[in-house]
């Protein structure tokens, strides 16, 4: 099947977003309420050359933030288990919240490569606060913006380098 990343994290920090800037298209469901993918998405991208699946995590169908822990435990094992990369999608607007630390407990763990990813840095000014992310002990973020494409292009850069 080749290369596979896949894009976790908490609901609305604009994994679907993504999904649909990398593979181009208007497949997975981006909503303004937090838990509108409700199956795992697959599309396919390419970058220079490299081709690779990526997958949308989701399947959250409920509203309220602690109930969605067991959801998220299951998508990132099966991101950890399935993927080669893992993106760990974090939002710079909101900053750290209960969930990213424990989402990211459990990717500090894993053996593959993780790229956190501060996402809706729409703007220079962002990456500042996006400095918090280094605390989730993942490194440096990534800042990125979903909706305008910025940094996108250095990201997939990095990430087809992993291959
Ligand atoms: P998901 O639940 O993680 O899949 O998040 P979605 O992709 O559905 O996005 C949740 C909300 O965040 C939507 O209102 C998106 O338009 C918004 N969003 C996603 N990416 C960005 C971004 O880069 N910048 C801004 N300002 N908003 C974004
Ligand atoms: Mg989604």
């Amino acid at each position: 099947m080749g290369n596979i990343v896949a894009i976790v994290g908490r609901p609305n920090v604009g994994k679907s977003t993504l999904f649909n800037r990398l593979t181009k298209s208007r497949q997975a469901i981006v909503n303004e309420v937090a838990g509108t993918t409700r199956d795992r998405q697959y599309g396919k991208v390419e970058w220079c050359g490299h081709e690779f699946s990526v997958i949308d995590t989701g399947g959250w169908v409920v509203n309220s933030e602690d109930i969605f822990e067991e959801e998220i435990n299951k998508q990132v094992a099966l991101a950890i288990e399935e993927a080669d990369v893992i993106l760990f999608v974090v939002d710079v607007m909101n900053g750290v919240t209960n969930l990213d630390d424990h989402v990211a407990d459990i990717l500090r763990k894993c053996k593959k490569p993780v790229f956190l990813i501060a996402n809706k840095s729409d703007s220079n000014e962002w990456q500042y606060t996006a400095a918090e992310f280094y605390s989730l002990g993942l490194g440096d973020p990534y800042c990125i913006s979903a909706i305008n494409g910025a940094g996108t292009g250095d990201l997939l850069d990095e990430v087809v380098a992993k291959f």
